[in-house]
């Protein structure tokens, strides 16, 4: 079984891959191809937000917005404490400090509370200037951007939106269906090969509605280009998409579009029904609980990850399932206040014990959209055994 099949996708859309790339190949134009303004085109409308621009990968695409905002020494930037590292690492690299903030237990995602706290508390303490905060939808739900619009507004701060795992995640809004890479005054997505869009190597993209913005990671990306790439009027960066990415990607959208993003919920939907049926059979622990989606929310499943009681009983399924050949992964096993690399910043303004306890319980299983119905019962089976074996014991 395959954590995240790669290969059954590949074989699936072979021949459209093999073509958009023998294509690529033929026409030997490998950087910033036709492929790469089709395929942002495509990715805004999707999006439903005005400018996408691809680059190459989603810590520069993270990079590329801290930096057309000017973000740097002196600065506030408010990060999830329960996200891959890039989340808070770009904003340390620009020379802001990153102030962690703690999430919700039932979505992941950055708790509104505690945002408003360590805002609150950074405005206080009166040494750094609130510029932002980067909202991560984790492991695909979107966060709750109605709560962090309300607070990014009332302190004057930009919402970055890092939808690396959310990329096809939406919200019903006043009836009207938001996406993933919209929510942000700038949003950005990661093609890395197992996120929901992903693509053969490292990829990226940044979104906007604004134009000025836009213009300027524009010329960010392809070392702070002026009229051309001869002429620098700025420093930037050398970060763009290759031809080849493009092209796969705008096979992989589609079937994304067509049928992986409606597979994958059904994948889920089938994981949760099995597990609720499970527990209320009481061969689950109540302790167990399986991943929840707000309502009017929709997630892009680039996880599907459980909670258990404690971090022995996690440690000990884990590895139960290995044993049956069953592969899990922990994200995160750490949260990102306690990074060797963040020590010497005062970055913790907040309570932070429900990212704690988070990467103490969760655990992710197999997920993705070609997942089949008699795979998941194995999983589930194994679930129940292992926690089983484990009371006995
Ligand atoms: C994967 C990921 C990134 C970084 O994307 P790369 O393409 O690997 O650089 C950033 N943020 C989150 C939440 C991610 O999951």
């Amino acid at each position: 079984m395959q954590f995240r099949d790669l290969k059954t996708q590949y074989q699936t859309l072979k021949p459209e891959i093999d073509q958009a790339v023998t294509d690529v190949m033929t026409a030997s134009d490998f950087i910033s191809g036709a492929q790469v303004t089709e395929l942002e085109a495509r990715l805004a409308s999707y999006a439903g937000v005005k400018h996408c621009i691809t680059c190459a990968n989603g810590t520069d695409a993270l990079t590329l917005a801290l930096m057309a905002w000017g973000i740097g020494t002196g600065d506030a930037v408010f990060v999830p404490n329960f996200t891959f590292f890039a989340s808070g690492e770009t904003v340390a690299y620009e020379g802001a400090v990153p102030i962690f903030v703690d999430v919700e237990e039932g979505s992941f995602n950055v708790s509104a509370a505690s945002l408003e706290q360590a805002v609150e508390t950074v405005i206080k303490e009166g040494k750094l200037k609130p510029k932002a905060i980067v909202a991560v939808d984790l492991f695909g739900q979107p966060a709750d951007y109605r709560e962090i619009r309300k607070i990014a507004d009332k302190h004057g701060i930009y919402i970055l939106e890092d939808a690396a795992q959310g990329f096809g995640g939406s919200i019903q809004i006043d009836g009207k269906e938001h996406r993933a890479c919209s929510f942000g005054d700038i949003s950005t997505t990661s093609f890395f090969p197992a996120k929901p869009l992903g693509c053969y190597g490292d990829g990226g993209a940044v979104f906007t509605d604004n134009e000025e913005w836009a213009n300027l990671i524009r010329s960010l990306r392809i070392h702070g280009k002026g009229s051309d790439k001869y002429d620098n009027v700025r420093i930037g960066v050398n970060s763009r998409l290759d031809t080849i990415q493009a092209a796969i990607l705008q096979v992989k959208l589609k079937a994304f579009e067509e049928y992986e993003l409606e597979a994958v919920n059904q994948a889920a939907k089938r994981y949760t029904e099995l597990l609720e049926k499970e527990k209320s059979a009481g061969r689950l622990p109540k302790g167990m609980i399986a991943p929840r989606v707000k309502e009017g929310f929709f997630s892009s499943w680039a996880q599907y990850s459980i909670l258990l009681d404690n971090e022995e009983e996690r440690e000990h399924l884990q590895a139960y399932l290995k044993e049956k050949g069953i592969p899990t992964m922990v994200y995160y096993p750490k949260p990102m206040h306690r990074q060797g690399a963040f020590a010497g910043l005062d970055c913790v303004k907040v309570d932070l014990s429900v990212s704690e306890s988070l990467c103490k319980r969760v655990l992710a299983l197999p997920m993705h959209p070609y997942l089949e119905a008699e795979e998941q019962a194995r999983v589930v089976e194994a679930v129940v055994e292992g926690l089983h074996v484990r009371a006995k014991s």
